[in-house]
């Protein structure tokens, strides 16, 4: 579809969106959002007919891209038949997207709750595990992203959690590894394994492991920095909940479904987790969903006896038609494998061959669709391009990079000292090296704040 400038129409939606929408995360006068006209495959475009390549998917979530004809249809189709109805029903879009789900789950996740989105998957993934268990206390790792509910917020380890913070009664925070930023002072990805396999061993043990109802990790921490954790540290948290009964949640929601070039990242271990939550590319987020992924004994735990939780939108029967959708034409149209080899054979050398030309860029990390720059003033020191929460001014070197790639048609995802290079997981080579060569002049205006 040809964008057609509209510039009246798009002043009329940026007006009610100014004196009616409250935005989150936001200073409400300090934003000025973007007049979205349309959206297809990878891209946007405003009402001036300016189109963007879109490297964020949205929050990460469109992973077979906008408007996709195929779930597009499929929702029309649900619309039709059956737009809504309760949660305790049987109904099958709901059945058959659970089916679907239950059937690329590693191990035996095989009972599927559902939920409108990853915070609220986050909240019940913890609330099993404390009832589960009969345990009240949950280990989560600082640099993670859990979601913006009261729960959920609370197991966040990053400044959005600061605000929202109570105490945060029942949440143990740890140091998950990273070796850029080692909080262990480590050299080697081993060292860094073992030592944050060693930390949390001594959290658990100081914490009390009977007290333990869960560890929650994000397979891949994304929000927080795209940190692959070295091999073996997810096989060693697994063996940790082993010993002492913890229930281990792997927080795919971010992760899942396609992004890092397998169905799960968790695959890329062999590790089984008891709970797994999900949501965005379940059904690429086009009607809102989530939900946990449950072990067979955790599922057994309330076969006889209630769980107490439950919402009224439930498993919605367009939000489920969506996912059944989404999943078919993954599997017909080979978008995990996409994700695998774009990611292999465009971005990951693409990203690291500008890695070499362009000082600001301290690390490149990621696999699949999945990556980060880590920006630097310093690479000897690595000391950030922004200080860690940069407020006003002090962001100042990260808004001309984003200002940089917006006038170079690329929309790029910016987290503190980091661009993340999230486009969805189909996207094509001939895009994703469009969006390279974009980031390559964004990168040039990072590397003026630099300190060379
Ligand atoms: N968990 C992870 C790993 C996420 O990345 C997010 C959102 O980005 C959430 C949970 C929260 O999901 P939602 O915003 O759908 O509530």
């Amino acid at each position: 579809m040809t964008p057609q400038p509209n510039p009246q129409a798009g002043a009329a939606v940026k007006a009610a969106d100014r004196a009616h929408v409250f935005h989150s995360w936001s200073a409400q006068e300090l934003i000025d959002p973007l007049a979205v006209a349309g959206a297809e495959g990878s891209y946007f475009w405003d009402y001036d007919g300016k189109r963007y390549l879109d490297f964020t998917s949205g929050l990460v979530f469109t992973n077979i891209g906008y408007q996709h004809p195929k779930v597009v249809a499929a929702i029309q189709e649900q619309a039709g038949k059956m737009t809504t109805f309760a949660p305790a029903f049987a109904v099958e879009a709901r059945s058959e997207a659970a089916r679907l789900i239950a059937q690329r789950t590693p191990g035996d996740l095989d009972k599927i709750f559902f939920t409108n989105g990853g915070a609220e998957a986050v909240e019940n993934a913890t609330r099993m595990a404390k009832l589960h268990t009969g345990r009240p206390k949950v280990l989560s790792a600082y640099r993670s992203y859990h979601g913006g509910t009261a729960a959920a917020i609370n197991l966040t380890g990053d400044p959005r959690r600061w605000a929202n913070d109570s105490g945060s009664a029942g949440v143990v925070r740890f140091w998950a590894p990273f070796l850029y930023r080692s909080p262990f002072h480590a050299e080697t990805e081993q060292q860094e394994c073992e030592r944050a396999l060693q930390h949390l061993a001594d959290t658990i043990a100081f914490e009390g492991p009977a007290t333990i109802a869960a560890i929650i990790l994000e397979t891949i921490p994304g929000t927080a920095g795209i940190m692959v954790p070295p091999p073996g540290y997810l096989e060693g948290v697994r063996a940790l909940c082993d010993q002492y009964g913890i229930v281990f949640v792997l927080d795919e929601v971010m992760a899942g479904f396609g992004r890092t070039g397998k169905w799960f990242a968790a695959d890329h271990t062999g590790v089984v987790p008891d709970l797994l939550t999900f949501a965005k590319g379940v059904n690429s987020g086009y009607v809102p969903l989530g939900g946990v992924a449950i072990s067979g004994a955790i599922a057994d735990t309330f076969a006889r006896r209630p769980y107490p939780g439950g919402l009224t939108y439930s498993g919605h029967p367009l939000a489920c038609a969506a996912a059944v959708a989404t999943l078919n034409v993954m599997e017909e149209e080979g978008v995990v494998e996409q994700a695998a080899r774009i990611g292999e054979t465009v971005l990951g050398p693409g990203l690291r061959e500008l890695a070499q030309r362009h000082p600001s860029v301290g690390e490149v990390r990621g696999t699949g669709v999945f990556w980060a720059l880590e920006l630097v003033r310093d690479r000897e020191t690595r000391e950030p391009l922004v200080p860690y929460n940069p407020q006003g001014e002090a962001n100042a070197p990260m808004a001309a990079f984003g200002a940089a790639a917006k006038a170079h048609g690329l929309w790029p995802f910016i987290n503190m000292n980091r661009t993340h290079v999230v486009p969805p997981c189909n996207i094509t080579e001939a895009e994703a090296k469009e969006g390279l060569a974009a980031l390559d002049e964004a990168l040039s205006a990072a590397d003026e704040h630099t300190a060379r």
